[in-house]
């Protein structure tokens, strides 16, 4: 048995408690980690609060990614001792996830830990800082360089919006940090952002097409911001879309892709192929400042996890928040 966060559901009412609990027997090509470290995400805030559904199976263990030792496998690439990382596969969604002492998974959807980084800073990045590698990997596939313009991050002071910040500035890029918290513009600025967009000016209703600004975009937010932004992306440039923390609407009109150009790139971290994320991790490990992703990290405890996730919801939470578990 061991400790582990529980989402249940009875009829319509969704409940969670820290219960004990006792992983499913083993198959061919499981893998059991003792988890380390863990962390929370703006899913596991939706999975937890229940105010979407994320959750496809009950009882389910909310925790999209964990880093940890792997206890036990009967999966040929890794053994007891090995230190690794996961990120999405329906994990905490589907199958039992991170928000506990330990995990049963599938060996193909573990990631080696790259050298580097420990497992406290792998949770640091998580699958936010993960995911806003994928975006960063997805505007320079695009062409998109330093010396393309200045790159808008929408979100800035959530955990892709600060990761895509620093890993930007650290790569040369110049990045416009838009926020909707101004008293967050020393922080945005610590990471390297080097102006502030007020979130309220990419909130108004959107029009086909606006003057060119930006040579290209992190998007975590959809709905009317990522239309407006679109509307300003230079001839030619890319935006990088990968949340909803707005909304999952799209109200655009197709005038920035067949006036100027303009490439839309969907990023999905979840049923990202192996080889992309090795190659993302690696990037991870030796282009994002481990001062500055100090400096993004909360560490809450476990015990906190549960009064914590709705602060994602209420759009309060900045940069990352780390979980320990059995901390290194
Ligand atoms: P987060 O830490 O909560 O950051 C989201 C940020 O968005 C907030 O800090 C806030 O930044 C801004 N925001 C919040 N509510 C908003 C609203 N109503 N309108 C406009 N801006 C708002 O969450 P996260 O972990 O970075 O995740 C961000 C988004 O990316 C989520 O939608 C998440 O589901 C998605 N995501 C997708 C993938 C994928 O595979 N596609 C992977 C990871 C995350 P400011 O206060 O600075 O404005």
């Amino acid at each position: 048995m061991f400790d582990a966060i529980v989402i249940n559901k009875d009829t319509d009412e969704q409940t969670v408690s820290r219960s004990q609990v006792t992983l499913p027997e083993m198959e061919e090509g499981d893998v059991v980690v003792d988890i380390a470290w863990s962390t929370l995400n703006y899913k596991d805030a939706l999975a937890i609060t229940g105010s979407s559904p994320v959750v496809r199976s009950f009882p389910m263990i909310p925790g999209i990614d964990f880093a940890g030792v792997v206890s036990e496998s009967r999966h040929s690439d890794f053994a007891p001792g090995d230190r690794v990382v996961l990120n999405g596969w329906g994990v905490g969604e589907k199958h039992w996830g991170g928000l506990a002492k330990r995990a049963k998974v599938k060996g193909d959807w573990l990631v080696r830990l790259p050298d580097g980084l420990t497992m406290r800073q792998a949770m640091a990045i998580g699958t936010a800082g993960y995911t806003a590698m994928l975006c960063v990997m997805a505007l320079e596939d695009e062409g998109v360089t330093p010396a393309s313009g200045e790159i808008l991050v929408t979100g800035a002071s959530g955990g892709v919006g600060s990761v895509a910040t620093s890993l930007l500035a650290n790569k040369g890029f110049t990045v416009a940090a838009a926020t909707g918290r101004p008293e967050e513009t020393d922080y945005l600025k610590s990471l390297g952002a080097s102006s502030i967009v007020d979130r309220a000016d990419l909130s108004g209703p959107p029009r086909a097409l606006n003057k060119e600004r930006w040579a290209g975009a992190v998007d975590v937010v959809g709905g009317v911001v990522l239309a407006n932004l679109l509307s300003m992306i230079k001839y030619g440039g890319t935006v990088a879309a990968c949340g909803l923390a707005g909304s999952m609407d799209l109200p655009t009109s197709v005038a920035p892709f067949i006036l100027r150009g303009v490439t839309l790139k969907g990023i999905d971290s979840v049923m990202c192929p192996k080889e992309k994320r090795l190659a993302a991790w690696e990037r991870l490990a030796t282009d994002l400042d481990p001062t500055k992703l100090e400096a993004m990290s909360t560490e809450v405890a476990f015990e906190d996890v549960l009064s914590t996730a709705p602060l994602f919801l209420e759009g309060k939470v900045r940069g990352r928040i780390i979980v320990p578990i059995n901390p290194e």
